[in-house]
């Protein structure tokens, strides 16, 4: 799981040494330290952009995204039928409308499928890169032409970049997760990234109770112009971050590598098909997805994978939480899905999913490892032949 088996020495150094100072302090605002902003400045300059903000975690980050880039109640909001959950939560909190679409080959939003959702109430496009970047040029173009943003939900896509871009630095505003499951891990957190001053600065209030950060006015006297929760992160998280970010580098090239050992020994099976990319140099090494026949083929191909000691990741075994078709909890609340069956309106994307298996690369990962995931890959596929 990335990062997250690489916490160790480093980070508790980083946590030695906020303690180290004379008065700790593992707040955020007021009483110095300020890990949080060391780790705002370093993310930035990691990712090329001008503004980060870290955030209590990446549904706060995609939370705080879109309510900084000005989405409010009844704006329409295009995004992908396969997505963790959670920027619909985000969109639907704040009394925006999600309007999930078909995915393509690649797995991400089909422009296609854009184009015809696009309504006078669309105000924003969240593309989700799932470990590789979607088709972002054509994205572009689309949200260029009708005048509506672009948004990058880019939680799983650290690392990643499309035609040489790091994805969550093409859109408006682009946004992450440090959850277990992410590239860097630091217990809870998230953040965002843009060039765009003003989403920035409002994003940054409404993860503070709106507090509008004026500098040299006491915190009791900030002035306000927006509403907001309290979504900031602290000082220990950030400082876990700090010693996160410096194993970046070596997290996505070991996964990439050992992603690659794997796809040229199962490149050939005919019974698999590894999913196409708009660009595959910039796709991320710690997931892999394949298709197979149909769902009964996907199960028994997770079931052959489990006997071999390798578990799915997120398909087909957490599929609930990553396809709009079954979210009856949260869906029937807009009047657009309240009498539909939503099974049926997504059904490219349901048969892609349910046919799929997608598989954790870790970083820590030796060759013998590596064989005995290749051999129940190659055996999986005679298997369900
Ligand atoms: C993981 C994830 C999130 C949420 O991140 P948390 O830190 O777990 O809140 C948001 N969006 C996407 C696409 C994700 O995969």
């Amino acid at each position: 799981m990335a990062g997250a088996e690489l916490i160790g020495r480093e980070e508790l150094a980083e946590i030695q040494e906020l303690f180290s100072h004379d008065k700790v302090n593992l707040y955020r605002y007021g009483g110095g330290n300020y890990k949080a902003r060391e780790f705002e400045e370093r993310f930035a300059r990691y990712m090329g952009v001008k503004y980060a903000h870290a955030v209590s975690s990446g549904t706060a980050a995609i939370h705080c995204a879109l309510a900084g880039a000005g989405i409010g109640p009844g704006d329409e909001v295009i995004t992908t039928a396969w997505t963790f959950i959670a920027p619909v939560e985000a969109i639907s909190a704040l009394g925006a409308v999600p309007v999930p679409v078909e995915i393509d080959e690649t797995y991400h939003l089909d422009p296609l499928e854009v184009e015809k959702a696009i309504t006078p109430s669309t105000k924003a496009v969240v593309a989700i890169p799932m470990w590789a970047p979607p088709q972002m040029d054509e994205l572009a173009a689309i949200c260029e032409r009708r005048n509506i943003m672009l948004i990058e939900d880019a939680a799983q896509a650290l690392g990643a970049s499309y035609k040489g871009r790091k994805l969550g630095t093409i859109g408006r505003v682009g946004s992450f997760s440090f959850d277990a499951g992410k590239t860097l891990h630091t217990g809870e957190g998230g953040i965002i990234v843009t060039n765009d001053r003003e989403v920035y600065d409002r994003a940054a209030e409404f993860s503070d109770h709106g507090h509008m950060h004026r500098e040299g006015l006491p915190r009791g006297k900030d002035p306000r112009r927006a509403k907001g929760l309290n979504l900031r992160l602290s000082e220990v998280t950030a400082a876990i971050g700090l010693a996160q970010l410096g194993k970046i580098d070596l997290i996505l090239s070991r996964t990439k590598e050992n992603k690659r050992k794997i796809k040229e020994a199962i490149r050939h099976l005919g019974n698999i098909t590894l999913r196409p990319f708009s660009d595959e140099e910039g796709s991320q090494g710690d997931t892999m997805i394949f298709r197979v026949r149909d769902r009964e083929a996907a199960l028994q191909f997770e079931a052959h994978l489990m006997e071999r000691g390798f578990g799915t990741k997120i398909l087909p075994e957490a599929l609930d939480w990553h396809f709009a078709g079954v979210w009856n909890h949260l869906l029937p609340e807009f009047d657009r899905y309240r009498d539909a069956d939503l099974e049926t309106l997504w059904p490219r994307t349901g048969a892609m999913l349910r046919s799929s298996i997608c598989l954790n690369i870790p970083v820590l990962m030796d060759d013998a490892t590596i064989g005995r995931l290749i051999e129940a890959i190659i055996t999986g596929s005679e298997r369900i032949g």
